[in-house]
């Protein structure tokens, strides 16, 4: 229900498809394969820091771009994965998660009438915060059932009115990972058009096989007009901590720096100095929990196609997609309403990312951030469903 005195800029005051599939999953009891989070925690030594800080009294507003070990403990990340080098004092901001980062650089950057190009799917905040910032998106289908990047589309999409490009890769929801090719094409647009590009790398650890994870900032004349983002709750499984960051050069992240001090002010305190520790120390839990999620994978795309489904197979992320006609279905938001009821799972409709609807109608995506045990609950129920 939308109240009368609704901004005309919002454009829809109904709650999320994460928020909904998540409370139909406690309502009928499922087994919820839909909104991303783990059902275990991060590294050990980084819910101790968390709990010792708020302990030792770091309870109060810490520093707007968040605290200098934090920032320190970002730029080093950088630094060691990519070789991408970022001043933590005026390069680096920490954000509440990954999703005011994009907020607040659609606010920072785009005017009304501004183009944004993006990959559709979309990802539901950023067709939010498009909107709320009076923008309009334009999307470049990554559409299935390859789900890969089109180029000559991708070229289509700049306008004379494009200014920003809002990257995701890994790709929630299809797993996309783009590759050396597709970067360069971007890069190679971004420069020509000279527009700005927001990368939302927050999956940039959760990449499969001999799929690698290439920063859009680190090919030629991208450093200067890229913003990273990325967050603590899909790298150290703490999506409820609500730490992200966005690292650029330092007019961009000072631009972002004062939207966010009006959406926010500061990020929580107690959680940055964990998260400081966990970037610092964490490598090798996140390798190992890199290769679980692979098993994971592996274990739910092996589970559906028992059940007469036939996943696409993500290089990254934690998200993996099916075509639920193989089920006598040809509308999966019909098909996610109905499952939990049916069979007790909840899944969601790829549909409700896409401004082109019918080019998602058929697709689901099951989230494999879960227990072994879950996935074959899951995977069980799933198979009372075909008889
Ligand atoms: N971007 C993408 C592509 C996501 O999937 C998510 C959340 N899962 C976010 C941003 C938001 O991240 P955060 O929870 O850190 O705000
Ligand atoms: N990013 C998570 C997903 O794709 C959901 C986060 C949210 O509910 N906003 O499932």
């Amino acid at each position: 229900m939308s109240s009368r005195w609704k901004a005309e800029r919002v454009a829809a005051s109904t709650a999320t498809i994460f928020a909904e599939m998540s409370a139909l999953a406690v309502a009928t009891g499922s087994v919820n394969l839909g909104q991303g989070f783990p059902d275990t925690d991060g590294p050990a030594f980084m819910l101790e820091e968390a709990r010792a800080a708020i302990a030792a009294g770091v309870n109060q507003y810490p520093p707007g771009r968040g605290i200098a070990p934090l920032r320190q403990a970002i730029a080093a990340h950088s630094r060691r994965h990519y070789g991408l080098e970022y001043d933590p004092d005026t390069e680096v901001l920490v954000t509440t998660g990954a999703t005011e980062a994009i907020a607040a650089a659609m606010l920072a950057f785009v005017d009304p009438g501004d183009e944004v190009v993006a990959l559709e799917p979309f990802y539901d905040s950023y067709a939010a915060s498009i909107e709320l910032a009076g923008g309009r998106r334009v999307g470049v289908g990554l559409f299935g059932p390859g789900f890969r990047l089109d180029h000559a589309e991708l070229a289509a999409a700049f306008s004379p009115r494009t200014k920003v490009v809002l990257l995701n890769s890994p790709h929630n929801p299809t797993g996309t990972v783009l590759d050396r090719a597709d970067l360069a094409e971007v890069a190679r647009l971004a420069v020509a058009h000279d527009v700005l590009v927001v990368c939302d790398e927050v999956y940039e650890h959760l990449v499969f096989d001999d799929a690698e994870h290439l920063p859009l900032a680190a090919f030629p004349g991208m450093r200067e007009r890229t913003i990273r983002i990325s967050s603590s709750g899909k790298t150290f499984s703490a999506t409820g901590w609500k730490i992200g960051w966005a690292l650029g050069p330092a007019e961009l992240v000072t631009e972002v720096t004062a939207v966010k001090q009006f959406l926010t002010f500061v990020s929580g305190a107690p959680f940055q100095p964990a998260v400081a520790r966990a970037l610092d120390e964490g490598d090798a839990w996140v390798e190992e929990a890199r290769l679980g999620l692979q098993g994971k994978r592996d274990r739910l795309a092996d589970g559906l196609r028992s059940v007469g489904l036939d996943p696409v197979v993500p290089r990254g992320t934690y998200f993996m997609t099916t075509d639920v006609r193989a089920l006598g279905y040809d509308d999966g938001v019909t098909f996610c309403r109905e499952l939990p009821h049916h069979c007790g799972v909840v899944a969601i409709p790829h549909a409700v990312f896409y401004d082109r609807v019918e080019a998602g109608r058929p697709y689901v995506r099951w989230a494999f951030c879960k227990r072994d045990s879950v996935l074959d609950e899951a995977v069980e129920r799933l198979g009372r469903l075909r008889v």
